[in-house]
């Protein structure tokens, strides 16, 4: 399981200023970098369109920018490490919709908090399916736990 991320400067740099000026609405996008057994590498941020009728509150990603990037048919081509959107007025934790809503696949989570003006808070998770005493039930109680990430900033 993943424990710690590194994120390069100048990518946190350009998720933060594209949250900003998204505001109010809610920004989304991807992480691309490598991966390895418990450490993710993050260091290009690629923005993708959100267009959920109600973006204050939500995002959905638009499937014209999302797919040619999830299929690896886009210019890109390292790995996605990360699913990034943000909270404009809301804590940076995972919403029960976030959690709904959750690509178990891709191995981090990261929600950028902007509820404080001048001071946003980032914060990365692990979502998983809990699994865990559920043995005798059906696939529709799997409840989606998360485990917060150690955050480092690298600069090179
Ligand atoms: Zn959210």
């Amino acid at each position: 399981m993943v424990r710690t991320v590194f994120i390069k400067k100048s990518t946190l740099d350009h998720i933060t200023c594209y949250c900003m000026k998204k505001k109010p609405y809610e920004a989304c996008g991807f992480l691309l970098g490598s991966h390895e057994a418990e450490t993710i590498y993050a260091d290009e941020f690629i923005p993708v369109t959100n267009i959920a009728e109600n973006a204050v509150k939500s995002f959905v990603m638009d499937p014209a920018v999302m797919i040619p990037i999830v299929t690896n048919h886009s210019s890109h081509v390292k790995p996605i490490v990360g699913v990034l959107h943000s909270h404009p007025t809301a804590a940076s934790i995972p919403s029960a919709e976030d959690l709904y809503a959750a690509w178990l696949h891709i191995p981090s989570h990261w929600i950028v908090s902007l509820q404080h003006d001048e001071c946003y808070d980032i914060q990365v998770f692990h979502y998983y399916r809990n699994n865990f005493d559920d043995s005798c039930r059906t696939g529709s109680s799997d409840k989606i736990s998360y485990a917060a990430l150690t955050l480092k900033i690298f600069d090179y």
